[in-house]
């Protein structure tokens, strides 16, 4: 018998009908554990659930995009249709779930339409005013702290009780007018959640759906984890959605909001008593400064070699810093994202080091032991050309000749969406950008384009969206074949990313021929093409085994998970 959820969190794919759709989405998540319909559900769910659940209220996470990713013939409507809880939460975090995330509101809707459909994220708060105004959207959480707010709007709902009284909430009154209540609530602190996943596996075992709990779709193998050290960031970065400019205009947010050191390390231990795999540490640990970083360190010695911890680093560190790291981690990993080789290009987006300072901090971590370093490349920041990105190869190349195979270079497009609330976002034209999507409806609708070409929601000053699009997969092929000749990816692999990016570029091809022809012989021929969109969108330019870490046999330690359930069961 399955227990009632008092709140069902539901993450949507990106595209509601992607089983259906012929859509190239190009490589758009070949850096990131998910798939391009973006299944991994936001990190806020765990605090969400986790604060509720310490309240009394009952939660179930439902990723109705890894369901319908992993099984063709899952029913994500008949589910949704059987779904009774006093109210629905769904994400919409990052942009390209427009589409999927009010589709799913809609099918909430469409069954139950007494039931509440709470939005939250970054993107629901930014466009607020305009989500409410979806039929299917009956309150917006903004900000970047709704667990408590959101506990305060299930009271009121449960009570009948009006909503002007709860902080960060838009949302529409008796005669449907659009009311919205200051964003005041915002976390001084991350002391208060826990952050180590022991209530979701919790919420697995009350509803026994543990296929719902998953993040991403091979988690079973590779459970990667991450723990978040704050909400916010020190930096500037003009891309970024999530930089300190963004966070204050956009979402009231001052200063950063860090989990104290004791906690993160806490966190950290217990996520590697439950399993073998990597542990991502989000947010460079010397943000708070360098005491902070000593502190959560200090409390690492017990971690074991086979969690790869996984560090970031905003900005270039001394030799100390690497020293520390390799004294209390055995495994520890770094990664960087200068954007471009070119220190013009860096600066223009918000990072102010130079190269040498980086390839120094490379050489620190890598004398020090690191096992992997990571360094990032973008195309589609401000001042850079289609020249300066293959100079960006030219120059990991370089780098992998100097520092050899624990170091990993990775390119990728600024894709599909440049963040709203980012300083590029808000001052485009100064920066360089012009802006093809303004308001959600033209993001939800740019997301049903062919291809990731007409979805791209920009072009900038120095290169037009085509040639974005073209150096991304010239850039592809060219680092591909370096890292073959440096032996990072082997042969058999090269060739196999080698052919999909040949691949995607006949389909990019394929699609501006078509998407001037009249209907409906432009569906019936993209509708023709949908398998071949398919294997040329997953890991594009490069493999996804290149982005991980290597992981154990026995990556789940089960009797510590079920030791852990009954230990720390709320109140
Ligand atoms: S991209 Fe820049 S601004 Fe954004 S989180 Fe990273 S360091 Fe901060």
């Amino acid at each position: 018998m399955f227990a009632k959820a008092d709140l069902v969190l539901l993450h949507a794919p990106s595209v509601y009908d992607f089983r259906k759709l012929p859509i190239l989405f190009g490589p758009i998540s070949d850096l990131v554990p998910s798939t391009p319909i973006f299944e991994m559900y936001p990190i806020g769910f765990s605090s969400i659930a986790e604060h509720l659940e310490r309240n009394g209220i009952r939660v179930r996470i439902v990723n109705l995009a890894l369901r319908m990713l992993k099984d063709q013939n899952f029913d994500a409507e008949r589910l949704i249709a059987k779904l009774k809880p006093r109210a629905f939460g769904i994400d919409l975090h990052w942009l390209p779930h427009a589409h999927g995330s009010l589709e799913v509101a809609a099918l909430c809707k469409k069954y139950h339409p007494e039931i509440p459909v709470i939005f939250g994220g970054y993107s629901s708060s930014y466009f607020h005013e305009e989500l409410i105004r979806y039929p299917q959207v009956d309150f917006v959480l903004r900000g970047d702290s709704a667990e408590e707010p959101l506990r305060r709007l299930l009271l009121s709902l449960r009570d009948n009780r009006v909503s002007a009284e709860i902080p960060n909430l838009t949302w529409k009154d008796g005669d449907g007018s659009v009311r919205v209540n200051p964003l005041t609530h915002v976390l001084p602190d991350l002391d208060e959640y826990l952050n180590n996943y022991s209530n979701l596996f919790r919420s697995a075992l009350r509803y026994l759906d543990v296929r719902s709990l998953i993040p991403i779709h091979d988690w079973w193998e590779y459970p990667i984890t991450a723990v978040m050290t704050c909400r916010g960031c020190t930096h500037n970065c003009a891309i970024c959605g999530g930089s300190k400019f963004a966070l204050r205009e956009s979402y009231s947010r001052e200063t950063c909001a860090y989990r104290s050191p004791k906690k993160v390390a806490a966190d950290i231990l217990a996520i590697a008593g439950y399993t073998n795999a990597p542990i991502f540490v989000v947010g460079d640990l010397r943000q708070a400064g360098d005491s902070y970083a000593s502190a959560v360190l200090s409390g690492l010695k017990a971690v074991r070699p086979c969690n790869a911890v996984v560090l970031e680093l905003f900005t270039p560190a001394p030799e100390s810093y690497f020293k520390e790291v390799a004294a209390a981690l055995p495994n520890f990993n770094f990664e960087i994202s200068p954007e471009s080789h070119d220190e013009e290009v860096r600066r223009a987006s918000g990072k102010f080091y130079g190269n040498e300072a980086m390839e120094n901090s490379i050489r620190f971590a890598l004398d020090q032991g690191c096992s992997k370093f990571d360094v990032f490349f973008m195309i589609g920041v401000p001042r850079q050309t289609s020249r300066s990105v293959m100079e960006t190869i030219d120059y990991c190349g370089h780098l992998m000749k100097t520092f050899g195979r624990r170091l990993n270079p990775f390119i990728s497009p600024l894709a599909p969406f440049l963040d709203p609330g980012s300083m590029a976002f808000e001052n485009a034209e100064e920066i360089g950008y012009r802006i093809f999507c303004k308001t959600l409806e033209d993001y939800r609708q740019a997301l049903l384009a062919p291809s990731w070409k007409y979805t791209l929601s920009y072009e900038t000053r120095w290169m037009t969206r085509a040639e974005i699009v073209d150096s991304t997969y010239q850039a592809g092929l060219r680092l591909n074949r370096l890292k073959k000749e440096y032996g990072l990816v082997g042969g058999e692999t090269a060739e196999k990313t080698e052919k999909r990016v040949l691949l995607a570029m006949e389909m990019i091809r394929e699609v501006d021929a078509i998407i001037g022809v009249p209907e409906p012989e432009r569906t019936a021929r993209l509708k023709a093409l949908k398998e071949t969109f398919d294997r040329a969108s997953m890991a594009t330019v490069c493999d996804k085994d290149e982005i991980k870490w290597p992981v154990l046999r026995r990556r789940l330690n089960f009797p510590r998970i079920l030791r852990a359930l009954f230990e720390s069961r709320p109140a």
